[in-house]
């Protein structure tokens, strides 16, 4: 077991094997989640026999921060931070590394996380699909992202800034490490951890149907979104061959009973290239979508990378399809793509260093 991916029961039980009192496992449930403690040294309140036995065994593993780039100021996106996480196993002397992303707007500042290194999927669209698959991540690997990049920020930045929002919507695919997910999720919701309301959390999935069925018959209580991106069932599975394995109409099918069960709108990231899916036929399918599913709302997202030769829409192109949407009574939101230019907007982490390539830590 790590001690940083622990619930206070399962701390209660640690403790009990060594002969400590109960008290201690809420102790360090809020010195590591609440507090933010990323060194035992820091652990002040415990005895050394305790913060020895957890460093001999090596119960408290961290990342390391490989890289961080941020957006230059002045420019619209300005406050985005992109952030590069290694793991060095060294039982198993493999490396793991991962991107986080730190979006700020006027009302929300937000962490991109990432469920895995790497993707197993293959979506023709997006940067993280180039490079190898290297695992899920563990518990601790998910919330330390978010930790580290609040002590950056704090250190940095602004000591005061304070995490609004968690979305999983870096590198891998949540509900393929459905588990780690959740319990990230769970003590990212705990009172005695960061308390980050089960409403700003987000898990975004590619359609991975199983998953979805587990979040609904589980109650989980966080915002999901789907990945819809073509609304077309033969044309989606050329986009993301996850479409192959679960179709659209199953997708479809599940989303809707989301929507029955929790009474809230689900999200649909929908990915914008000209000529692929922003025609008439798409708009009118996706507005076909939207009446059957009735709780939903659309957050257009223009194509960030540049394979298959596609292009990214033009600004006039984007404004023109999200009209057409709302003119049908759909809810479309779009927010730009911030971080573009670090490599740090949607489908574009891919390890690659921004502008500079010099190690900034
Ligand atoms: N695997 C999960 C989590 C990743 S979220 C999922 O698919 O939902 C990343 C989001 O970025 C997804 O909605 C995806 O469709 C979108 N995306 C991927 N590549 C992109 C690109 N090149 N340009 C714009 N958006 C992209």
């Amino acid at each position: 077991m790590f001690i940083h991916e622990s619930t206070i029961e399962e701390l209660k039980e640690f403790f009990l094997q060594l002969n400590e009192p109960p008290y201690r496992a809420e102790q360090l449930f809020l010195r590591i989640h609440k507090h933010l403690s990323l060194s035992v040294e820091e652990f002040t309140e415990f005895p050394k026999k305790i913060r020895n036995y957890i460093l001999e065994n090596h119960l408290f593993p961290v990342l390391n921060l490989n890289y961080y780039e941020s957006v230059d100021e002045g420019s619209d996106d300005s406050g985005t931070q992109k952030f590069i996480f290694e793991y060095q196993d060294t039982k198993e002397s493999r490396s793991r590394i991962f991107e986080s992303v730190w979006l700020v707007s006027e009302k929300r500042r937000t962490a991109c996380i990432s469920s895995q290194s790497g993707c197993s999927l293959n979506c023709t669209f997006c940067a993280t699909a180039k490079i190898p698959f290297k695992g899920n991540l563990s518990t601790w690997q998910i919330l330390q992202q978010i930790y580290q990049m609040i002590h950056h920020r704090n250190k940095h930045v602004d000591p005061k800034e304070k995490l609004t929002n968690v979305v999983f919507m870096g590198m891998g695919e949540p509900f393929y490490n459905y588990d780690n997910v959740i319990k990230a999720a769970k003590i990212l919701n705990h009172p005695k951890g960061l308390n980050i309301g089960s409403r700003h959390i987000t898990i975004s999935t590619s359609g991975v149907i199983p998953g979805i069925e587990r979040f609904i018959s589980e109650k989980q209580p966080f915002n999901l979104a789907i990945s819809l991106n073509h609304p077309f069932n033969e044309e989606r599975s050329m986009l993301m061959d996850i479409n192959t394995k679960y179709s659209l109409s199953d997708l479809l099918k599940v989303v809707k009973k989301y929507t029955q069960i929790y009474k809230r709108n689900i999200t649909f990231e929908y990915i914008l290239i000209p000529d692929v899916n922003m025609n008439k036929e798409h708009i009118n399918e996706l507005v076909k979508i939207a009446k059957s599913i009735r709780f939903c709302k659309f957050n257009l997202i223009p194509l960030n990378t540049n394979f298959n030769n596609w292009r990214s829409p033009t600004q006039e192109e984007i404004l023109k399809f999200q009209e057409e949407l709302r003119n049908h009574g759909v809810l479309a939101f779009y927010r730009g793509s911030p971080g573009k230019k670090i490599n740090a907007a949607c489908g574009m982490l891919a390890l690659q260093k921004g502008i500079s390539n010099e190690l900034k830590v």
